[in-house]
């Protein structure tokens, strides 16, 4: 079903970088077979999903998007895979994304640009425009994204899917190639929320493999199912309705609030005083990560080698300089900068002092309400090509998903309205490790 359903919409949509048809075929037979004597039937048997090609399976391609990476197979499955598998799930591609999750719009992709499903002249969003476009135009019920300063939530937004940032520490980050790793979540990009809480609950938990996985214990988030938000607590972050932000977003989320007033809840507006040093803050930090991470991609122990180098100094320059796009230069040389000696503690020391003000601003929020509301992003997607050469309007799109990878929060995206016939997102930030309480708000607004 998924093929026929790729075959007709593919060439348009342009999701995929890998599509692994023939494996695909291949495993749906082998559990056909096994179906009989599969003595428990998880809720995802059979069931087609499309991976962000930036998390490791084995024995197929990952590319990151990257030239770097173009022949990279990778010998081992992320934690991730390795859990979706097991309940029996049916890997259908790897999908596009900026490269090394670097982007908001999957036009820095090496391989492709991805295409809106509501408007092929518009972008899916990024990093994981593949994902949330592949789940928008019905060519897979289900995807893995992954987020370091919204690309879950942006993507989800701007092609009207759910997309959900998990706690950082809710679901292991082992096969996960490394962008900033205090940043970085994989998480659940689906239709609704039901089926993305489903999809979170399958693959969250503790793994030996990751350090920073949290050992908390997942709860069971079907619980949050029910439809009562009587008595909560919402905050409105008036920065989050702000300049900036368009009228058509801030409408949307008046009108969301407005029904979950209906429905019981109450809210207020607050300040987040310190989440306009947000985006600043993340691009320095991010960016130094890189820099860190992104030095194992040498020429000699993964993918693209570059030919004619007269040594190894060489070699090492050479690939990097044919192998990595110009954003990921940019971030690279960015992220060196702020991290050498002499200009560390003016830039990425700074930047860290203010991430735990823009942390603290949550904790005080948090203490008395259950959750955060606001819109996504600050537009609906915009046009392909529109801010590719600007790089810092670029990164201004992130500005009201960025502080919750800052503060290592939970978050979710669920439609919520149009913009002309543009979707847009609503916001929902929890309490670290309340991802329930963000379904419950999200699965009564839905
Ligand atoms: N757009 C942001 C960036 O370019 C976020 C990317 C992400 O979450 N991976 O860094």
């Amino acid at each position: 079903e998924s093929f026929r359903r790729i075959r007709e919409v593919e060439d348009k949509v342009q999701a995929f970088i890998t599509l692994d048809e023939e494996g695909a075929r291949k495993r749906a037979k082998e559990l056909d077979e096994r179906r009989e004597e599969a003595e428990v039937h998880s809720l995802f048997y059979g069931m087609p999903i499309g991976i962000k090609d930036n998390i490791v399976t084995k024995g197929v391609l990952t590319t990151c998007a990257s030239k770097i990476l173009e022949n990279f197979i990778p010998i081992y499955n992320a934690t991730v895979v390795e859990k979706l598998q097991n309940a029996g799930t049916v890997m259908i591609g790897k999908l596009n994304m900026d490269e090394f999750a670097m982007g908001s719009s999957t036009e820095n992709s090496h391989f492709k640009k991805t295409y809106n499903p509501w408007d092929l002249e518009r972008v899916p969003g990024g990093s994981s425009g593949g994902s949330a476009a592949a789940v928008a135009a019905g060519e897979v019920p289900f995807a893995l994204g992954s987020d370091t300063g919204g690309s879950i939530r942006q993507p989800a937004a701007f092609c009207g899917v759910v997309g959900m940032k998990p706690t950082y520490g809710r679901v292991s980050r082992f096969g996960l190639v490394a962008f900033a790793s205090s940043l970085d979540q994989i998480g659940p990009i689906t239709r609704n929320v039901e089926d993305n809480a489903y999809l979170l609950q399958l693959i969250a938990g503790v793994d030996p493999h990751d350090s920073t996985s949290a050992d908390v214990e997942v709860p069971d988030y079907t619980k949050a199912f029910t439809g009562d938000v009587k008595g909560l607590k919402i905050a409105v972050p008036k920065e989050y309705l702000g300049e900036g932000v368009s009228e058509e977003s801030r409408r949307a989320v008046l009108a969301a609030l407005k029904v979950l007033e209906k429905l019981g809840a109450v809210w207020e507006e607050v300040s987040l005083p310190h989440s306009k040093y947000g985006v600043a803050c993340y691009y320095l930090l991010a960016s130094s990560e890189a820099s860190s991470n992104l030095a194992r991609f040498d020429g000699i122990r993964y993918g693209y080698r570059a030919k004619d180098a007269e040594n190894l100094w060489d070699l090492y320059k050479k690939t990097r300089a044919e192998g990595f796009g110009d954003e990921v230069k940019r971030r690279i040389m960015l992220g060196t900068f702020a991290l050498s000696s002499g200009y560390y503690d003016a830039y990425y020391k700074k930047a860290q002092q203010v991430r735990t003000l823009i942390k603290q601003d949550f904790d005080q929020v948090f203490e008395a309400f259950d959750v955060v509301i606001g819109p996504t992003t600050p537009t609906p997607a915009f046009k392909i090509g529109e801010k590719i050469d600007d790089p810092l309007t670029m990164y201004a799109n992130d500005i009201l998903t960025i502080p919750v990878n800052l503060a290592g929060l939970p978050a979710i995206s669920v439609p919520c309205g149009f913009a002309g016939h543009l979707p847009l997102g609503l916001q929902i930030i929890g309490k670290p490790f309340d991802e329930t309480t963000v379904y419950r708000v999200a699965h009564a607004f839905e």
